[in-house]
């Protein structure tokens, strides 16, 4: 078989399983595909010999006719789940050296249904960020371009790494993650899918946090059904996670029949915000058309506080952050700082953290800090719990009215420029996570599918958000809006 990299989860899983190809010669084809690509900057930590070791174990399943789900795909990993004895540094200086003693569950998971890791992917510094541009490796770089320019343009972000990597066929999926967008936010711009599920679907158990309240694990792919046939591997009950449900999990594959007649798709006046593009709105529209030739019934809904999500936002996660970082103090994990003589212990903390940390991650901690101070607390903090409540009844009584899912574009416009928004005010970078963050506070199910390309030849997502543990019936949605769409373009390869 030829261009062993760009097949899908699912066409591999099936080649693998019929004996055309074996998972030691896809995972050959990956890490030269991977070997070649170091322009993109998407993998930060190549793991050759644990690939190679697991893909011979996987082929010697698949021989005693013994495979599960992923047995032998192979696949990259977002650098903040912790995997035993490989660096996991969440892309911060802080962590350098970090190899963990232990597993995060989603990996364990995935390592259980047979994948084969390739390595730690880019991000943003412990995922904050919507451009990849925080990260202590560098960019990483989409491997789009706009049809009349060749300069570098972002992956998006946090899991940009990732994104750039499934897009331009270096590994077959990749994990991401998703606390106010970077899986969705990534995927639209590198034309590909990604999905956050439900908040409490997928253990956080093992994975470096960030917004302990908004993150959530899923998978990145070249289309809905491998994101299917990925979040089952991914997702489930956890114990060591507080937050992780304890509800069956549908086979969601097998809930993929295309057929979504008699559902009702609800499009959120408040999304048609000031400023976004013509051609985003226009794309809007015709996503809103397909789904309605496809059967569904289309009703438009209002989402009242909308406005309100962003500041929301970025009151809640950054204090949820500064209290999650306090714990990198140069004493247990990572990098610490050279004392001089007649420094003390309060110095070293002090120096650790100003070396450590980036700017953006200090921006975010001095502004948790502030929020949660006492003076401030209820000013802010409290009130932007409250204010998160009445968003999420918001969709709540969308769903009640008796929406199925809600259809909004995934990002305000297409890929930028790498440095573009370098001397602009940090709410510009901000404003990239408006379609997005909604769907973290109400804790609900989001995907992104590549739904056309801009004039400028970048892919462009939309998204549908899903009632809350209703992902089969959400990816089923994105499943048939997939197959109108039709899109099959690739980035053309430069690298
Ligand atoms: N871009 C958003 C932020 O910077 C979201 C990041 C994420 O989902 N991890 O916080």
């Amino acid at each position: 078989m030829s261009d062993l990299t760009k097949l899908k989860v699912a066409e591999a899983r099936d080649a693998l399983r019929a004996g055309d190809v074996t998972s030691a010669e896809l995972t050959e084809a990956c890490l030269a595909a991977i070997d070649g690509a170091d322009a993109l900057g998407a993998f930060v930590h190549k793991t050759p010999e644990i690939a190679r070791q697991q893909a011979a174990a996987a082929d010697a399943r698949i021989q005693a006719g013994d495979a599960p789900a992923l047995c032998g795909i192979p696949m990259g990993i977002k650098d903040l789940f912790c995997t035993k004895g490989v660096p996991s540094q969440a892309a911060s200086r802080i962590l350098e050296g970090f190899k963990p003693e232990y597993e995060s569950t989603v990996t364990s998971k995935l390592f259980e249904a047979g994948t084969v890791m390739l390595g730690k992917l880019n991000m943003d510094e412990f995922a904050m960020g919507s451009s990849n541009e925080t990260s202590c490796y560098g960019n990483a770089v989409n491997p789009w371009r706009r049809s009349d320019d060749a300069a570098a343009l972002t992956p998006g972000g946090s899991s940009g790494g990732s994104a750039s990597a499934v897009a331009a066929d270096l590994c077959l999926a990749a994990t991401g993650t998703d606390t106010g967008g970077s899986i969705r936010q990534p995927a639209a711009f590198t034309g590909i899918t990604g999905i956050k599920p439900t908040y409490g679907r997928c253990s956080r158990w093992g994975i470096v946090a960030f917004a302990s309240s908004l993150d959530q694990a899923g998978p990145m792919t070249k289309d809905v059904r491998d994101s299917a046939i990925l979040l089952n591997a991914m997702c489930g009950h956890d114990p060591k996670d507080s937050t992780s449900a304890n509800l069956p999990v549908p086979d969601f594959e097998a809930m993929l029949t295309g057929d979504i007649r008699g559902k009702t798709i609800g499009i959120p006046r408040e999304y048609r915000i000031d400023g976004i593009s013509d051609e985003i709105d226009a794309l809007w529209d015709r996503g809103r058309d397909m789904l309605r030739d496809a059967g569904a019934r289309i009703v438009d809904i209002s989402l009242p506080h909308t406005k309100y999500a962003l500041p929301t936002y970025y009151v809640i996660a950054p204090a949820e952050a500064s209290s999650n970082l306090a714990r990198y103090d140069g004493v247990r994990y990572g990098h610490r700082a050279k004392l001089a003589s007649g420094e003390g212990i309060n110095d070293m903390y002090e120096k650790t953290r100003a070396e450590g940390f980036g700017p953006e991650v200090q921006r975010r901690v001095m502004v948790g800090t502030y929020v949660l101070s006492a003076g401030f607390y209820d000013a802010y903090y409290n009130k932007a719990r409250k204010v998160r409540s009445l968003i999420k009844r918001d969709f709540e009584l969308a769903f009640a009215d008796g929406v199925d899912a809600i259809l909004t574009p995934a990002t305000p416009s297409p890929a930028f420029g790498l440095g573009e928004m370098q001397d602009a005010d940090p709410v510009q970078m901000y404003l990239n996570d408006v379609f997005t963050v909604t769907v973290n506070l109400a804790g609900l199910p989001g995907i992104s599918v590549p739904a056309g390309l801009g004039h400028e030849g970048l892919p462009l997502g939309l998204q549908l958000i899903g009632r809350p543990w209703e992902e089969g019936d959400l990816l089923n949605t994105a499943y048939a809006l997939e197959r109108a769409v039709g899109f099959v373009d690739k980035p053309a390869k430069w690298w």
